[in-house]
C-alpha cells in the first residue's frame, strides 16, 4: 500500500464518524510528506521543534502542523508564528509562555493538556489532579492568548487490550467530567486526541476525536531506497 491508499483507506474510516486523522510524520521525509499532502492530507503532526520549523518552512502554506512532543519552554517562541495547535502541554509555565508569544505575534494558540494515562515512567503529562489544578489556577483564567481546545493521552505500549480500553475509558471519562466543570458554555471544548497506530481503533470505540498515526499512514519505514515505488 502507497501513503496516498493509505490515506485513503484512513480516511474512509475515520471521516464517516468525525475522527480527525493526524499523520504523524516525524522522521519522515518531505517527499513523503507531499505525497500524503497530494492525497488530500492537510494535518500533520511532528514532536521535535527543528524538524518541525524546517518541513514547515519547506512545504505548503496550507499544511496544519500539530506539536504532539514535549515542548521546552524556550522553543516556544520558533513555533508559535504557524502552529495550528500545541497537542503536548504538561505544565502551567508552559501553557504561560505560550500565552506570552501568542500575545506577541497577536494570536490565539489552540492547546491541548496532555493527560498522563500510561502505566509507564517515560510519558509526559499531567495527572489528573494536576489538569484540574491547572484549570482553577488564577494564573491561567487570567491567560488571554490560548484556548484549551480538549485533552490528549498517550495509552500503555503493552499487548493488553484490556488495559489499553481502561486507559482510554478513563481518559474518556475525565474528558466528559472537565467539559461539564470549566467548559460547559465553550462549545471550542470538542478535542481528545487519542489513539496511534497500534491503538487508535480501540481509542475510537472508547470515544476519540482525534487520533495520531505514523506508522498505519506512512510505513514502517525500513530501508526505503530499496522499494520500487
Ligand atoms: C510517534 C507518535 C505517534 C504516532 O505513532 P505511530 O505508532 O507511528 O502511529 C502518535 N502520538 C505521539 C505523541 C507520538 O510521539
Amino acid at each position: 500500500m502507497s501513503i496516498a491508499d493509505n490515506i485513503k483507506s484512513l480516511k474512509n474510516e475515520t471521516d464517516p464518524i468525525k475522527v480527525r486523522l493526524v499523520a504523524v510524520s516525524k522522521t519522515k521525509t518531505v517527499e513523503e510528506i507531499k505525497e500524503a499532502y497530494d492525497a488530500g492530507q492537510r494535518l500533520f503532526g511532528e514532536n521535535m521543534v527543528q524538524e518541525l520549523v524546517d518541513k514547515h518552512e519547506q512545504l505548503p502554506k496550507d499544511i496544519k502542523w500539530h506539536l504532539i512532543g514535549h515542548l521546552q519552554t524556550n522553543k516556544v517562541k520558533y513555533i508559535v508564528p504557524f502552529i495550528s495547535m500545541i497537542q503536548s502541554v504538561d505544565s502551567l509555565k508552559l501553557l504561560q509562555e505560550i500565552d506570552k508569544h501568542a500575545q506577541k505575534n497577536n494570536l490565539t494558540i489552540d492547546c491541548l493538556l496532555q493527560v498522563y494515562i500510561a502505566d509507564e515512567e517515560t510519558k509526559y503529562g499531567l495527572g489528573f489532579d494536576e489538569a484540574i489544578e491547572l484549570l482553577r489556577s488564577d494564573e491561567y483564567t487570567g491567560l488571554s492568548h490560548v484556548r484549551i481546545r480538549g485533552l490528549m493521552g498517550i495509552a500503555t505500549n503493552t499487548d493488553s487490550e484490556k488495559q489499553i480500553k481502561d486507559e482510554f475509558y478513563e481518559l474518556k471519562t475525565f474528558f466528559d467530567g472537565i467539559k461539564q466543570s470549566y467548559f460547559r458554555q465553550d462549545p471550542s471544548f470538542d478535542t481528545l486526541s487519542m489513539g496511534m497506530s497500534s491503538d487508535y481503533k480501540i481509542a475510537i470505540e472508547q470515544g476519540s476525536t482525534m487520533v495520531r498515526l505514523g506508522g498505519t499512514v506512512f510505513g514502517q519505514r525500513v530501508i526505503k531506497h530499496w522499494k520500487n515505488n
